[in-house]
């Protein structure tokens, strides 16, 4: 009889000629279970996904409740179905007012599409700015945002009137002009390696929009639900973007998405064409009350002032010469080591002494930290102790 994973590399569609093939069979909190027994501390939550920690009884509940009280029944928008009302409605309340109409769909990659058709529709411009390095997904709108090709060779012809800036240059501003729709930017760049830009980059890039009528897009669908040490990445900046997308940790494992702006903007999707933007599966009512829940985790519980503490633990033990720069904020960290080679044969060694981490898709030297939120400070030590344990190893392995 085949294997489990002899049948994943058979019926299950690679995305990568050397998968990790790690087979779990469990996961709880901080920790994922594999079929051997072995527990592995998920330093990197699915990918910025399980803010709240693997099945958190809550969200199970939620789950649980929801799939015996109705799941699919009609197309986002057409019934009021309590989920994703109040769901949105929470939402609302955590968000500044202009913020307070949500458009729920399935992926970060679809809040993004999504976003790029409201901000045609209500500017009645065409054009697009995105920031070099950028990762907003994998379908074609979003990878339009892209500049790499790396990732894009071959599945192009992409979006045209797209133009690209880079991160954190107050210069390169003045090429949002007036024929834009809209700015798409990641408040804390992810994909690039975790790159926080400073406040008055972010307040440069509101002042132009503003004075451009160019529509300020803030990708926070890994920075988004607590992850940055704000329940919001665009706190740190005291700016308000004009659509706001979320996705990955806002559904506590559940897939979901959104993108959120004011009851005003949104209004274009409704008419002219009618039902000129649907989805079937989009705001469905179990992930709507787990999403729902979640953010009761996060609000209720007190996870999302300890972040930035955490992440401050995290950056004063991992101090080693091997170490060039730990950076980013909150959980949301990146380690870099001297080249892709290094950081590789580290997180190997980390994954076999049971640490789950990866890289980053444009920075490939740097080791992501991004684990749940709720790890504690003793978690954190342990895991420190045992990426060092491995720098030392596979540096004297190098020498
Ligand atoms: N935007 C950002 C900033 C992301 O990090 C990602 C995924 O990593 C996406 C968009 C795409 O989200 P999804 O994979 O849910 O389509």
């Amino acid at each position: 009889m085949l294997t489990q994973r002899q049948l994943f590399l058979q019926h299950n569609a690679q995305t990568s000629p050397t998968p990790l093939l790690l087979e779990f069979v469990k996961a709880k909190g901080i920790y994922m279970y594999d079929s051997e027994g072995r527990k592995h501390l998920d330093l990197i939550a699915g990918i910025g996904v399980s803010n709240v920690g693997h099945c958190h009884p809550a969200v199970v509940k939620a789950i649980q409740e929801q799939a015996e009280t109705y799941m699919h029944l009609m197309v986002y928008g057409e019934y009021v179905q309590s989920p994703q009302v109040n769901f949105a409605k929470a939402l609302a309340d955590v968000l500044p007012k202009n913020l307070n109409s949500t458009y729920f769909v399935n992926s970060g990659a679809e809040a993004v599409e999504g976003a790029m058709k409201l901000a045609k529709r209500y500017t009645g411009k065409k054009g697009f700015i995105a920031c070099k390095n950028a990762y907003h997904g994998s379908t074609q709108g979003a990878e339009s945002l892209m500049e790499s090709d790396f990732y894009s060779k071959g599945y192009g012809p992409f979006l045209p009137h797209v133009s690209f800036i880079t991160h954190n240059n107050i210069a390169d501003l003045d090429k949002i002009t007036t024929d834009i729709a809209a700015v798409f930017i990641e408040p804390i760049q992810g994909e690039a390696g975790i790159r926080v830009p400073d406040v008055a980059y972010i307040k440069a890039l509101k002042e132009k929009c503003r004075e451009k009528g160019v529509l300020l897009v803030f990708d926070e669908i890994q920075s988004g639900f607590g992850r940055s040490g704000k329940m919001f990445a665009f706190e740190h900046f005291s700016i308000i973007p004009d659509i706001l997308l979320l996705a990955k940790g806002i559904g506590g494992g559940m897939p979901i998405g959104a993108f959120i702006s004011s009851l005003e903007i949104m209004s274009v999707l409704s008419d002219n064409p009618i039902l000129g933007h649907m989805t079937t599966f989009g705001g469905h009512p179990v992930c709507c009350a787990a999403g729902l829940a979640t953010l009761q985790i996060l609000l209720e519980e007190n996870i999302i002032n300890e972040v930035e503490k955490k992440g401050q633990l995290f950056k004063s033990l991992l101090q080693h010469p091997a170490i060039k720069e730990i950076r980013g904020k909150g959980l949301m960290l990146a380690v870099e080591f001297e080249d892709f080679e290094t950081n590789k044969q580290i997180i190997d060694a980390c994954i076999l002494d049971g640490i789950i981490s990866d890289w980053f898709l444009h920075c490939s030297n740097s080791m992501r930290i991004a684990p749940p939120l709720i790890i504690s400070e003793a978690e954190i030590e342990e895991a420190c102790s045992i990426i060092l344990k491995n720098v030392n190893s596979v540096l004297q392995l190098k020498a």
